[in-house]
């Protein structure tokens, strides 16, 4: 098999023929076999129903792994990596708005150039709103400073890559998966191209601002302990400015004969402790809770039904 498309579909009901349908007129004649690796990622509405009855109608190989219950994106790409015959593999959404057609020009890409090892398309972000674009900026700033990956800013996970890449990345099973940070993290060459993210053709999005906030909480923990530096000098400085604070008092009652400071300050200063005493256990509490998960040493994700995968 020349090329898998890794699908993970979550309430895309809708989607599923229509997409089927354009990868197949996107590849019409491109002169090698590929195959439509769909996973359905707990969906409520008929989507396994819709894919069981387009594996049973269409000529194009196809597979299909059915989770137990919703798992997320990242388990969906897993599996499809996981399950994936393909010498090159895409990952592709199933609501239309990344073009199969791009696919095809990536997979070109990559066999012409022999030292490229993934190509990975970026979002050109001319449309999107204002305040979301700063704070994706803002993200992926931090990310950066504070990791040892390098993320490339917008890039997806519309991206097509050799099977050495896809090997790479089914070595890493931990749990919580932020793909963005694996995908920098395993390294390889990577040619980005910018691409036009098309309107869904039906459904809705996932993802919304406070989900969105936890996946950039999930990838600054995932893939940095420098939060952890950062409980510590918030520590040091405090501990610093206390014994300075102290001093003042000590010479005040001495020099003075000031007897009992301020009742703002006292206040203030148990508020301002406080809140940083509870900032650091919550990033020390992060930071264990994943190992908490990881050393339950729990499968990324369950299967009830595959079709088409032969095992
Ligand atoms: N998706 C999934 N599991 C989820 C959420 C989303 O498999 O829990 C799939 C979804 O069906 C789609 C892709 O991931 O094929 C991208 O999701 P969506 O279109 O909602 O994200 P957006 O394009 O808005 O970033
Ligand atoms: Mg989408």
């Amino acid at each position: 098999m020349k090329l898998s498309l890794i699908v993970p579909c979550y309430n895309e009901a809708e989607n599923i023929v229509a997409f089927h349908d354009a990868v197949v007129s996107a590849f019409e004649g491109c002169g090698y076999d590929y195959e439509l690796v769909f996973v359905d990622d707990g969906s409520r509405d008929a989507t396994l129903h819709n894919l069981k009855k387009l594996y049973r109608e269409t000529v194009t190989p196809m597979k299909v792994i059915s989770f137990s219950r919703n798992f997320g994106k990242e388990a969906g790409i897993y599996a499809g990596l996981q399950h994936a015959s393909g010498e090159y593999l895409a990952l592709i959404d199933a609501d239309l708005q990344q073009r199969p057609e791009i696919v095809r020009d990536m997979v070109a890409f990559l066999e012409e150039h022999n030292d490229f090892d993934m190509v990975a398309a970026y979002q050109d972000r001319r449309g999107e709103s204002k305040v979301l674009s700063f704070f994706k900026k803002c993200f992926y700033n931090l990310i950066n400073k504070l990791s040892d990956v390098n993320l490339h800013r917008d890039a997806s996970d519309f991206r097509t890559f050799r099977r050495s890449v896809a090997e790479s990345i089914l070595q890493l099973t931990e749990y919580h998966r932020f793909s963005k940070g694996i995908f920098a993290w395993v390294g390889y060459k990577t040619h980005y191209i910018p691409y036009q993210a098309c309107e869904r053709a039906a459904g809705t999005s996932k993802w919304n601002f406070a989900k969105l906030t936890n996946y950039a909480i999930d990838g600054i923990i995932g893939f940095s302990t420098r939060p952890l530096r950062l409980a510590t000098y918030l520590g040091c400085l405090t501990a610093a400015a206390s014994m300075i604070y102290l001093l003042v008092v000590i010479l005040q009652k001495l020099i003075v004969g000031i007897d009992v400071p301020g009742y703002a300050t006292i206040i203030v200063l148990i508020l301002l402790l406080g809140g940083m005493q509870l900032l650091c256990i919550g990033i020390i509490g992060e930071y264990v809770g994943r190992s908490f998960e990881q050393s339950k040493q729990r499968p990324v994700y369950l299967a009830k039904e595959k079709l088409g995968c032969d095992e």
